[in-house]
């Protein structure tokens, strides 16, 4: 294939992104990246990093921690926790939520850490009993740190992040309580301060409805100091070098200018429309698509992943396909004959599952147009479904 092949045909209007992330970008953030960078000196930047940080503190609930943004991926938020709070040979607990916890464990290992985990058990949430058992077994306090993933986006579960805090206070467990909510953030309520995390992380593009490449962490006074005794070797992740007022070196080098202006607008349009009116409208679209999925699995040819209805998420709906049903052809029919773009598998749920992504800049007409055109790819495909998903979509969004 030459550089200027075109192998897909020019298609008219909207396609409809249903991944969970990247997810849609609303027009005015991509209006706001449209503006040129600026000389790194010019006073405009400080006050855009500041509406940033500031945003992200209101979004996270908290009134103290400090923010660090990275030009990165989620991974690289992931690499800054490690590298900050984990020395090699340390160890660190997390707890089992499939293939985003796997990934972190894994990286954990990668960069020297011990890892304890807990089994995922597979259609249901974090155990807060098993963490805390995990914890008080613990009794020279090894463990540094309890990373949980609050939804897990290969699974679509979201954990009880107030009852893993209350499993470290009834173990008396001093390690640092550290959540990534990647997707979560800008979808369901997150309260750092109120839930006593000591650490998260995030990345812009899912619920906060910005491009890929910006990640963050926010640490607390704990945290800091943590980050502050640890010797690990680090260097572009380390909080003690990003903090201060001088933007050049809070990014290590040049900050990325057009997606933090970016992301500044996004957090401007989650506080117009109101956080509670974000994730109020989260819950109502998740319920549309929980309500078609429902109607679908009459038939017992695909059903939802997660088995306890309160733990499925509002950002993302893993569906799990009877043997002999194809992830990759519903995709692809999904794609390609109606222009709805939807996830598959990661990991171990690879070609057995197909994810529906239903958070960030959406309202009921796009959730049904998403539900229509993989209701038509099932269809179309002779899979057995019952018949009336979208009306029960419909009417879940009535209210
Ligand atoms: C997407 C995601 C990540 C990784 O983010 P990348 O930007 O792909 O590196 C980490 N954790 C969770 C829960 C995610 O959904």
């Amino acid at each position: 294939m030459t550089a200027d092949s075109k192998p897909y045909p020019y298609f008219p209007g909207n396609r409809f992104l249903h991944s969970p992330g990247p997810t849609h970008i609303p027009k005015a953030v991509r209006d706001a990246m449209t503006n040129q960078p600026m000389d790194l000196s010019d006073p405009r930047v400080d006050p855009i990093i500041a509406g940033c940080e500031d945003g992200l503190r209101r979004l996270l609930g908290t009134k103290q921690a400090q923010i660090f943004l990275y030009a990165a991926n989620g991974h690289g938020g992931w690499e800054a926790v490690i590298a900050n709070v984990l020395a090699p040979g340390q160890k660190v607990l997390i707890a089992g939520t499939g293939h985003f916890s796997d990934s972190w464990a894994l990286m954990a290992e990668a960069m020297g850490a011990v890892v304890v985990r807990t089994p995922y058990r597979e259609g249901f949430p974090i155990d807060p009993n098993e963490i805390e058992q995990v914890l008080r077994a613990d009794t020279s306090h090894e463990i540094v740190a309890l990373f949980a993933v609050h939804t897990d986006t290969a699974s679509s579960t979201t954990n009880d992040i107030p009852a893993l805090r209350a499993a470290l206070d009834a173990a008396g467990h001093p390690a640092l309580f550290v959540v990534d909510v990647v997707a979560s953030l800008g979808a369901t309520e997150v309260a750092m301060d109120a839930w006593g995390i000591n650490v998260i992380m995030g990345a812009s593009q899912k619920g906060l409805m910005t491009p890929p490449g910006i990640a963050f962490c926010a640490a607390d006074a704990r945290a800091m100091e943590v980050s502050a005794k640890n010797p690990s070797h680090r260097f572009y992740w380390d909080w003690q070098l990003r903090a201060g007022p001088f933007s050049y070196k809070k990014f290590c080098g040049t900050p990325p200018h057009n997606l933090l202006m970016g992301l500044q607008a996004a957090l401007g349009l989650i506080f117009e429309e109101g956080v509670d009116q974000v994730l109020a409208r989260h819950r109502r679209l998740a319920g549309a698509v929980q309500a078609a999925v429902e109607a679908w699995s009459a038939r017992g040819q695909l059903g939802f992943l997660v088995q306890v209805p309160q733990s499925r998420s509002v950002s993302v709906t893993t569906i799990l396909l009877a043997p002999g049903v194809s992830s990759d052809d519903i995709r692809t029919i999904a794609r390609e004959h109606y222009q709805v773009s939807i996830a598959g598998g990661l990991g171990p749920f690879q070609g057995r599952v197909i994810r529906i992504g239903h958070l960030g800049d959406l309202n009921p007409a796009m959730i049904l147009g998403c539900l229509a055109g993989v209701e038509a790819a099932l269809r179309k495909l002779g899979i057995a479904i019952g018949d009336d998903g979208l009306q029960r979509a419909m009417r879940a969004l009535e209210d």
